[in-house]
């Protein structure tokens, strides 16, 4: 027993270890023997031409797996909400799954469509819209793909801390056959929307592939109290668990393959694959703020290579330009069929 909110019985009986990263100072839980807690810039990203998962699949047969897998593990299947979140008078985006379920859920007044579910939620952020075509990995548009448990204090107990942590690690090891020893659980701290508790992010091979937030306390003017429901809140980048799967240069590559080709071929655009490479590795180790981070992105990855800056952005960006394309295009036909309306006022 370590005393730690997750000295949780599956990690235990498994043999999980926990130790103290020396460069970030947060705790982390693995079957193998690492260093550091392995998420940027501890560690770089190591799944780029060699991905750890035995199975490489598209978007949608990722999004399958997911959903599939929580099915069997008896979860209901819920289908999407749409991206204008109507049903909340506080935002006008849905921008994560457990946006569905606030505030009527939350708050007792309905029951959720099941308990446990499994959902993958069409989301939309423009916080990162400069950093799009960029950086490897952001998008205005994307899915969350997720499992939610709601343990209502006088009803039935679904699961918390220990069975999610669990079906997490089945997913990655049994269903997209990594190798268990990999997985690495960072314990952290979450608040947000007035709630708050602690929270698991999961790590794989460098990159953050889901976020296990345990939802306890809620804030009052009061102070914080415990709710009188706790819920599970699980994030999953269906885009970045692709991405992995598939080992190419960027998560562009992998969500939008042969559109991207068909573009590279219409712009007559033939990248090198090396470069590529680097300039995701660089942009993953890097807290992405301003534009300068960008032109520092940039200069790395040149020095790296051993190039000038000139010629590296000789091969980038026109390919910056055709992953933007992509990514916006992708947008705007799920905002405009969800019944967004552009406008410029
Ligand atoms: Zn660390």
């Amino acid at each position: 027993m370590t005393g730690s909110e997750f000295d949780l019985a599956f990690f235990q009986e498994k043999g999980f270890m926990r130790k103290q990263c020396p460069k970030c100072q947060r705790h982390f839980w693995s079957l193998g023997d690492w260093p550091t807690c392995g998420e940027p810039p501890c560690e770089e990203y190591t799944f780029i031409g060699n991905s750890p998962m035995n199975r490489k699949l598209e978007l949608h047969e990722m999004r399958e797996a997911y959903l599939g897998f929580f099915e069997e593990n008896g979860h209901g299947r819920v289908k999407r909400y749409p991206i204008v979140a109507r049903w909340r008078d506080d935002v006008f985006f849905t921008q994560a799954s457990i946006y569905d379920f606030q505030p009527w859920v939350l708050n007792g007044v309905i029951e959720p469509p099941y308990n446990p579910l499994t959902i993958s939620q069409t989301c939309v952020r423009f916080n990162d819209i400069d950093n799009v075509g960029k950086t490897g990995r952001h998008f205005t548009f994307f899915e969350m793909c997720a499992h939610h448990a709601f343990n209502k204090k006088d009803g039935k107990f679904i699961y918390f801390k220990d069975r999610t942590v669990e079906l997490c690690h089945r997913f990655f090891t049994e269903r997209l056959g990594t190798d268990p020893g990999k997985m690495r659980y960072i314990e952290e701290w979450w608040e947000g929307g007035g709630n708050a508790g602690p929270c698991v992010e999961v790590i794989l091979d460098g990159v953050e592939v889901a976020t296990l937030v345990f939802m306890m306390y809620r804030d009052t003017p009061d102070g914080r109290k415990p709710m009188d429901m706790t819920v599970v809140d699980t994030g999953y980048g269906l885009e970045r668990m692709t991405w992995v799967s598939q080992g190419v240069s960027s998560a562009y590559e992998a969500v939008f393959g042969p559109v991207v080709d068909w573009l590279k071929g219409l712009a007559n655009v033939e990248p090198d694959k090396t470069v590529l490479t680097e300039y995701s590795k660089v942009a993953g180790a890097t807290n992405m703020k301003t534009a300068a981070d960008v032109r520092r992105i940039r200069e790395t990855t040149a020095e790296r290579i051993g190039i000038s800056y000139e010629e590296l952005m000789k091969t980038i960006s026109p390919l910056e330009d055709i992953y933007v394309i992509c990514d916006h295009s992708r947008a705007l036909m799920l905002m405009l069929n969800d019944g967004v309306v552009p406008s410029n006022v």
